[in-house]
């Protein structure tokens, strides 16, 4: 179990978390993160993972409980 928040004030928009996990990470119309999946199970954590580690803004913390 992995719980997800975002910074939005830092987002710049670059769309690589989608890219990495779209089941969890969306974009608004602005192109800023919205998330769709607070606390994603088990099989995309190695998704939501590499998504905070891609981040070019540093936008996403992931705590994994
Ligand atoms: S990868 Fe980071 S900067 Fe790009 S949309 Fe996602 S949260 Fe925003």
């Amino acid at each position: 179990m992995v719980e997800i928040s975002v910074d939005t004030e830092r987002c710049v928009g670059a769309g690589q978390c989608v890219l990495s996990a779209p089941d969890v990470f969306d974009q608004d119309d602005d192109g800023i993160v919205t998330v769709l999946e607070a606390n994603p199970d088990a099989d995309q954590a190695a998704e939501v993972v590499q998504a905070e580690r891609i981040c070019p803004a540093q936008a996403i913390t992931v705590r994994e409980g």
